[in-house]
C-alpha cells in the first residue's frame, strides 16, 4: 500500500477539513443540543462536491476514488459525527448502490439531486423484528398488476424523515436472504408514514426515524436491481458503508487526540501542566495509537476497493477496530479532561456518545468479529 497521498487527496482534505473548522465544528455542541443539524448543511455538502465522490461525473457525482472519500469521512467525523452520518448513508448508503445496480432511468431521476445535495437519501433495512438477522426481514412487497404493493415497517432509519428517497428491502419470494427485493421509494409516496425517534444518546443532530408502510403502491420501475437481489445489494452496500463508518471513527479519534492533547498542556495541577504527569502521558500515547492504527486499517480498505481487489474483510476489521477504538479514544480522553469532560462546554463528551453507536450500526461488533471468524476459518457461525 502506498502510503503517500497525491496532492489531489492533499487539496481535497484540506478543503474538507477548512469547510468543517469554520462551518460545522463552532455549531456542533448547538445542534447536537437542538437535535438538529443546520439543514442547509446539505446543500453546501453538494456544493463542496461532497455528497458526489466517487459517484462518476457523468452520473452527476464529483468522481474521485475511495482514499478521497475516507479522508473527507474522517474529517467530517472530526467535525460533527451526525454530519458525517448524513453523508455516510445518502452518498455511501443510496446513491452508491443506485450508482452501482440502477438503470439509466433511475440514474437520471435521482444521482443529480442527491450529489447536489437537493435531495437526501435513506437506507431502509432493519426492522423492529430484524436487526443483526437482516436476512429474516418481514416487510412484505407483493406483485400488484404491473407494479408492487407494499406493507411493513423500518426502524432506526437515518436520515428518514428528512429523506427524499428510501432504497427499501422488502420480501418478494422465499424466506431468508434469497427472498429479498430492493426497491427506490419516493417518500411523498402514499401509505408512507414516518416518525421521528427522540431520546438517542449521541448523534442528536442527526434525524432517525421510524417508517411504515401501509399499502405502498410501487411501479416495476422502483426496482433495484433483480428480483431476490435484494440482500446481495444491502451486504455489498454495508461493506463499503463499514469502510465510511470507520473512516468517520478515525475523525472522532483525531478530534479527541486534538481536544486532549490542548488541555493536557494549557490545564494545571500541582503547580505544572498535567501534560507532564506520566499517567497523563499514557492516556495521551494510548489515544495517539489507537487514531493512528484505525487510519491505517481505513486506508488499507480503500487502496484495495480503489485497486478492485476483495475488500469485505478488511472493511470488517476496520470497521470493528475503529468503532471500538473511537470508543477508547474518547473515554480517555474525557479522563484527561477531569470534570470538565463530563460538561458539554467541551466536546469529549460529544465524541463519547456519538462513537458508541458505531460499535452497533451497520453490523455490531460481535457480527463483524463472526465475518472475520468466518472468512478465517470458512465455517460460518450464523448458521
Ligand atoms: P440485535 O440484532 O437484536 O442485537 C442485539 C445484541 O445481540 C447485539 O449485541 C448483537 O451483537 C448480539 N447478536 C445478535 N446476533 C448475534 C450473533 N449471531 N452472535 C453473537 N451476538 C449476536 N438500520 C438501517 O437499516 N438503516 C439505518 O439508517 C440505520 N441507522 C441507525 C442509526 C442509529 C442511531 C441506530 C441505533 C441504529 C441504526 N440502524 C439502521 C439499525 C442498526 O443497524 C441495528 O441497530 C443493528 O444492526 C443491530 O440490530 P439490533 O439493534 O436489532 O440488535
Amino acid at each position: 500500500m502506498d502510503l503517500t497521498l497525491t496532492a489531489e487527496h492533499a487539496a481535497l482534505r484540506s478543503l474538507a477539513a477548512d469547510w468543517v473548522d469554520r462551518e460545522v465544528a463552532p455549531h456542533a455542541a448547538a445542534w447536537d443540543r437542538a437535535e438538529s443539524v443546520d439543514r442547509g448543511v446539505v446543500k453546501r455538502l453538494g456544493e463542496l462536491g461532497l455528497l458526489g465522490l466517487t459517484i462518476p461525473e457523468e452520473l452527476g457525482g464529483s468522481g474521485g476514488d475511495h482514499l478521497a472519500y475516507c479522508l473527507v469521512l474522517e474529517e467530517l467525523g472530526r467535525g460533527d459525527s451526525s454530519v458525517r452520518g448524513l453523508v455516510s448513508v445518502s452518498l455511501g448508503l443510496v446513491a452508491k448502490p443506485i450508482a452501482a445496480y440502477g438503470t439509466p432511468e433511475q440514474h437520471e431521476r435521482w444521482l443529480p439531486g442527491l450529489c447536489a445535495g437537493e435531495l437526501l437519501g435513506c437506507f431502509g433495512l432493519t426492522e423492529p423484528g430484524t436487526g443483526s438477522d437482516a436476512g429474516s426481514l418481514a416487510t412484505r412487497a407483493v406483485r400488484d398488476g404491473d407494479g408492487w404493493t407494499v406493507h411493513g415497517s423500518k426502524l432506526f432509519i437515518t436520515n428518514g424523515t428528512w429523506a427524499d428517497v428510501v432504497l427499501l428491502f422488502a420480501r418478494t419470494g422465499e424466506p431468508g436472504p434469497r427472498g429479498v427485493t430492493a426497491f427506490l421509494v419516493p417518500t411523498d409516496t402514499p401509505g408512507l408514514v414516518r416518525r421521528e425517534i427522540h431520546g438517542k444518546l449521541g448523534l442528536r443532530g442527526q434525524p432517525t426515524a421510524e417508517l411504515v408502510l401501509d399499502g405502498v403502491r410501487l411501479p416495476d420501475g422502483a426496482r433495484l436491481g433483480e428480483v431476490g437481489q435484494g440482500f446481495r445489494i444491502a451486504m455489498s452496500t454495508l461493506d463499503k458503508g463499514r469502510m465510511s463508518v470507520a473512516a468517520g471513527c478515525v475523525g472522532i479519534a483525531q478530534g479527541c487526540l486534538d481536544a486532549a492533547v490542548a488541555y493536557a498542556r494549557q490545564r494545571t495541577q500541582f503547580g505544572r501542566p498535567i501534560a507532564g504527569f506520566q499517567l497523563v502521558q499514557q492516556l495521551l500515547a494510548r489515544i495517539a495509537v489507537d487514531t493512528a492504527a484505525a487510519r491505517l486499517l481505513v486506508w488499507q480498505v480503500a487502496d484495495l476497493v480503489d485497486r478492485h481487489e476483495p475488500y469485505a474483510t478488511q472493511a470488517s476489521m476496520a470497521k470493528l477496530f475503529a468503532s471500538e477504538a473511537a470508543v477508547r479514544c474518547a473515554n480517555d480522553a474525557l479522563q484527561v479532561f477531569g470534570g470538565y469532560g463530563y460538561i458539554d462546554e467541551y466536546p469529549v463528551g460529544k465524541y463519547l456518545r456519538d462513537a458508541r453507536v458505531t460499535t452497533l450500526y451497520e453490523g455490531t461488533s460481535q457480527i463483524q468479529q463472526l465475518l472475520i471468524g468466518r472468512a478465517l476459518t470458512g465455517v460460518s457461525a450464523f448458521v
